[in-house]
């Protein structure tokens, strides 16, 4: 076994643990792996033992990975920043699109969206409420979502901007207990925004690799884990 699939079954392990030990249903949280930085050869060799779910931060290296990878069965997530003129280059061309904070994006995506087109989003929350962070302040995120919903921006199904739920990066833990406080919070208000706007927000992309255990037990659907799988990144050149 290479030392990659040896990482990738630990968290895959590691993930069933938590899952099982707090009482969710198998199969109830989504392993997303996020291989920016790593080649190609890497995505490949997880997608031929079964990781469908990959996780991008940079929209030009996601698009030729895509390229490269075409014939393979990959859902592809953006989980990095987008500027609004790579709009474009993310518009109905990925599985989630983790990372909306602002309606002017949303307005720029449904321009370039493909005829009939449809793109899953999230709202990413800055639930630290850290000043150099993308994601909307969680004191705002209910003002942004009736902006999106009465500028018809994006609805629960159908074509356009599908609203799946909140994302959330929290500021940089020592380790996994301390941002399971973020994790409660980004619950409480995706319970709360649910409540409010009738939207069902079932999932929640939060957990990394040093949390995502945690956050499996404050109700993750979606864990977005890079290092524990694949090593640490490549220094980008
Ligand atoms: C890089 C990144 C991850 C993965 O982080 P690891 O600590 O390597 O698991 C998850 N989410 C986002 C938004 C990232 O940018």
């Amino acid at each position: 076994m290479s030392l990659l699939e040896e990482r990738w079954r630990a968290v895959l392990d590691g993930m069933a643990e938590s899952v099982r030990s707090s009482g969710r249903e198998a199969g109830s949280v989504r392993l997303v792996a996020v291989s920016k930085f790593h080649p190609a050869a890497d995505i490949a060799e997880l997608c031929r033992l079964g990781q469908r779910d990959f996780g991008e931060n940079y929209i030009q290296e996601a698009r030729a990975k895509q390229t490269e990878l075409a014939g393979l069965d990959i859902r592809w997530h953006v989980i990095g920043p987008v500027q609004t003129n790579k709009a474009r280059d993310v518009a109905g061309r990925f599985f989630l699109l983790h990372t909306l904070d602002r309606a002017d994006l949303a307005r720029a995506l449904l321009r370039r969206m493909p005829e009939g087109g449809t793109q899953d989003v999230l709202l990413q929350i800055n639930i630290g409420e850290e000043p150099q962070k993308s994601g909307v302040a969680p004191s705002c995120a209910e003002a942004l979502c009736e902006e999106l919903l009465q500028g018809g921006l994006v609805s629960a199904e159908g074509t356009g901007l599908c609203l799946r739920g909140l994302m959330c990066l929290p500021p940089r833990c020592g380790e996994g207990e301390e941002a399971r406080p973020y994790f409660v919070a980004l619950r409480k208000l995706r319970d709360r925004l649910s409540a409010r706007t009738g939207l069902a927000l079932p999932e929640l992309s939060m957990g990394m690799s040093g949390d995502y255990r945690q956050a499996i037990e404050e109700g993750s659907t979606m864990i977005r884990v890079g290092t524990d799988i694949f090593g640490p990144r490549p220094v980008k050149v």
